[in-house]
């Protein structure tokens, strides 16, 4: 497997500029050159399953399994779905209109922006690089990629192997970390797509901004959980214990903290406490089916934070440097001023903050950033409602975690700081595409356009009145024409 070496920094505007000018040529528009490359970018994937074992397995130990759920298997999907609906997904659209226009097929026209950039993050280094960029070589657009540095041995497969999938003249890799970002977006692109934390967000907009450069940006944050009293708890724990734990963690809609009602924790984690048994053995350090934490600093930044916790380490807690270990690990009875409340944990750290109303919890979730997942334990479907009704946050799942991101006819986004913008599925198509409004009009019928034109009269105006705008005929009437009765 081939090391990871960043690209020249005098190279990227070079290849920027290149890739704008094959735009320009019109290679990357007809459908059936994107779909040629769409399956190039599936069979990527398909015919390399075994390296890429390898290389994530390198970077973050990851087991077969959650690579397959996490990576190649919804990749693999969103390409698929994107050649068999590319023809329907780019065909116009057309739109109903009043009497004035009828005649002059107005429709939307789904064009490519132009040279789009995406940036990808570490934690799922294949999906969160390549997913989006199905949507955009489902559009149309060349494509620079940019994977994170951090997961080093997955950016130096998909070096060596992108370019023997797709055709480098529209999709380039540019490898590098800071410096290298910073240079490459200072380059024109017509979108930039990025993926990571909230902190680099704001440096990517702000980028954006002095270009006018539209952005997707897929960001973080905590995400809550809610258990009612009301629940299967041995089920909840199971469910909680996966989506905590896939990934080691380092998931961004993992959840984040448990709100759970008084009452039930103890009982919560004792069947959590069975279910981690269950899924890693008594050693979860011996067991294949337990990752490992990206690198020595995010090593740290986890085991300051399970060090300096004042509430109760229930399960777990212990950790090994040397081999990036930190234990499942549940924490009891964290107040909101805990070190584990501060900012997204992002590993395998649960934090229990145990209310004695659920409408605590929704309160406390309503005061701080909107979290770009939100989940709900409970058999009360009313409860559920009433939580899900008066919160805010990116996506929600009622009964499980992590499952809503497979699900590609969902849109996959955040809201306020966790993020701006959605794709998966034929939202990805939408966001690397224009919506062209566009009319065709007749040549013919000059004189009755003469309606249009001036010298204006009142006989041309109370004609256009009559043209321009539906006749609602229902008492609404009454109030689309001021009527006092009505206000
Ligand atoms: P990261 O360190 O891999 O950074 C993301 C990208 O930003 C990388 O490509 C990196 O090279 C680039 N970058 C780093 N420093 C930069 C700089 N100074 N200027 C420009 N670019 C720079 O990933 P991360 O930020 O540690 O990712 C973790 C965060 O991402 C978490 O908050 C997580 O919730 C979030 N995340 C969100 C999603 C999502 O889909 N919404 C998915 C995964 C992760």
């Amino acid at each position: 497997m081939s090391e990871l070496t960043f690209t020249p920094i005098d190279d990227i505007p070079k290849i920027v500029k290149e890739l704008r000018e094959t735009f320009l040529t019109g290679l990357t528009r007809p459908l059936a050159y994107r779909k040629e490359q769409l399956k190039g970018l599936h069979n990527l994937i398909a015919e390399n399953e075994a390296l890429f074992k390898e290389s994530v397995y390198r970077d973050l130990r990851k087991p077969p399994q959650e690579l397959m759920v996490g990576e190649i298997g919804t990749i693999r999907q969103e390409a698929i779905d994107a050649i068999k609906h590319l023809d329907q997904w780019a065909a116009p659209q057309y739109v109903k209109t009043t009497l004035l226009n009828r005649m002059n097929k107005p429709h939307i026209r789904k064009s490519p922006l132009g040279t789009v950039l995406i940036i990808g993050a570490w934690n799922l280094p294949i999906n969160l690089l390549l997913a989006p960029a199905v949507g955009a070589i489902a559009a149309g657009n060349c494509v620079i990629l940019k994977p994170s540095e951090v997961s080093t041995h997955t950016a130096a497969l998909l070096t060596t192997l992108l370019p023997k999938y797709l055709d480098p003249r529209s999709v380039r890799i540019i490898n590098g970390a800071a410096a290298e970002t910073t240079v490459l977006l200072e380059q024109k692109f017509d979108h930039m797509f990025y993926t990571g934390s909230g902190n680099i967000g704001k440096i990517i907009m702000a980028a954006a901004a002095k270009q006018l450069t539209p952005v997707t940006l897929e960001l973080g944050g905590k995400s809550p959980a809610f258990v009612s009293k009301n629940v299967d708890i041995a089920v909840a724990a199971r469910r909680l214990a996966w989506g905590k734990l896939f990934n080691t963690g380092q998931a961004c809609i993992a959840p984040d903290y448990l709100i759970v009602e008084r009452g039930i924790e103890q009982e919560l984690v004792k069947e959590m406490k069975l279910a981690i048994q269950e899924f890693y053995g008594a050693s979860p350090q011996t067991s294949q089916s337990y990752g490992r934490i990206i690198n020595n600093n995010h090593f740290h930044r986890l085991k300051r934070l399970l060090d300096t916790t004042r509430g109760e380490i229930v399960v777990g807690g212990d950790s090994q440097e040397d081999d990036l270990y930190i234990a499942p690990t549940i924490v009891l009875d964290v107040k909101l001023d805990d070190p584990l409340m501060e900012s997204e944990i992002f590993g395998p750290i649960l934090p229990i903050w145990v209310v004695d109303t659920i409408n605590e919890g929704i309160e406390y979730v309503n005061r701080n950033d909107q979290p770009l997942a939100l989940y709900v334990y409970s058999h009360d479907m009313k409860l559920a409602n009433h939580i899900l009704d008066n919160t805010r946050s990116g996506g929600a799942v009622i009964n499980d975690s992590l499952v809503q991101f497979m699900v590609t006819a969902l849109p996959f986004g955040g809201t306020g700081p966790s993020g701006i913008g959605s794709y998966h599925g034929k939202r990805s198509f939408d966001i690397f595409s224009h919506e062209r409004a566009t009319l065709v009009k007749n040549l013919g019928m000059q004189k009755a356009l003469a309606i249009s034109y001036p010298p204006y009269t009142e006989k041309k105006t109370s004609w256009l009145e009559w043209l321009l705008f539906d006749k609602v005929k229902y008492p609404d009437n009454a109030i689309l024409k001021g009527n006092k009765k009505f206000g």
